[in-house]
């Protein structure tokens, strides 16, 4: 097997960046790495897809599995290390772990270990800090950072986390084949309904029709996650383009706030970890609040999203305001 030494050139000269939502420069994770101290390093896989409405990854660990294991050796090779860890949301795992296991036999002969953590689905299970911790058999939390998982990452040691895609990519780009496409998922009536591979900077408009995804009816859509994605009304699709983890959800214009915020807070109140007060009580909160009868109390609602956006430890916790604060301003045209 012939090693690309140039391949951290050829990810900066695609402008790679990561997939899984946060879009960090991926060369630039990659040389942290390579500069931190210490011989043993890891190279992680990230396929948690925890989120609501996400569904890119297991559609990419079906269809080209060679090409994640591809591109999870190139950081392999990159960093010198021949260890390299998968986390698996378990219900993928459980669809695709035939061609893995062949995958990870293949490249044992070849002098490379592939572990597989398969890990209760979950959103915080997807945070990086969180899925080390997962690995290392600790509580599924996030942990404080700095240090970031760059120079301490799997059992204290300098680790590379990717998402499923950004491997993908780089091994597209080792094969002189990547054109700054993305994929982008999308969900109707709570369905997963077909994924599909499209240039980075189309607006999402471009995207909805190419896919012949546009209702005959009045909607709107929660883009990067059916749960902490920013919502927007129609005619917002022609100028905003995709951000976060790619997926597109189509909700009718019928759809009710007390739906789509109950949704939400069931959401967020079942995948809150615990750790910090604002999040954990906030989350219980919120959902007690939507399950009331009567009118919806925005005021009390709005409120502990402030707290809960500017006082959380991690994203699950500080995101919730994304959801919450654009449905307000593009959909119901709302201000409290
Ligand atoms: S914000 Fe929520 S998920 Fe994140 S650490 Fe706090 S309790 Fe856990």
């Amino acid at each position: 097997m012939s090693h690309n030494m140039n391949i951290i050139n050829e990810i900066k000269e695609a402008k790679l960046i990561g997939r899984g939502g946060a879009g960090f420069p991926t060369a630039l994770k990659w040389e942290m790495v390579k500069k931190a101290g210490g011989r043993l390093k890891y190279v992680i896989s990230n396929a948690s897809e925890g989120e609501l409405g996400l569904h890119k990854d297991l559609f990419i660990l079906k269809k080209y599995p060679e090409m994640v294991f591809k591109g999870m050796v190139l950081a392999m090779d990159y960093l010198g290390t021949k260890e390299a860890y998968f986390n698996f949301n378990r219900k993928y795992y459980l669809l695709t772990k035939l061609k893995i296991k062949r995958f990870i036999k293949k490249y044992k002969k070849l002098g490379y270990n592939f572990h597989v953590y398969e890990e209760h689905p979950s959103y915080i299970g997807g945070e990086e800090t969180a899925l080390l911790n997962a690995i290392e058999g600790k509580k599924v939390q996030p942990r404080i950072k700095p240090p970031y998982p760059a120079t301490h990452g799997l059992f204290g040691k300098p680790t590379i986390i990717n998402n499923i895609e950004t491997f993908y990519n780089v091994a597209r780009v080792n094969d002189g084949v990547f054109k700054n496409n993305r994929f982008y998922s999308f969900i109707e009536n709570g369905k997963h309904k077909g994924v599909y591979h499209f240039p980075d900077d189309w607006t999402l408009w471009e995207v909805m029709e190419k896919a012949k995804k546009i209702p005959k009816f009045k909607f709107f859509v929660q883009v990067g996650g059916s749960a902490s994605g920013a919502v927007l009304n129609m005619s917002q699709l022609k100028t905003k383009k995709m951000t976060g983890a790619g997926s597109i959800e189509i909700y009718p214009a019928t759809t009710t706030p007390r739906q789509i915020l109950t949704k939400w807070f069931k959401f967020y109140a079942e995948e809150s970890c615990g750790k910090c007060t604002p999040c954990r009580e906030g989350t219980y909160q919120l959902y007690e609040l939507i399950k009331k009868r009567g009118a919806i109390k925005w005021k009390e609602i709005m409120e502990i999203v402030n707290v809960m956006e500017k006082t959380s430890f991690c994203g699950l916790g500080y995101s919730i305001g994304v959801p919450v604060k654009s449905y307000l301003k593009n959909v119901l045209k709302k201000k409290i």
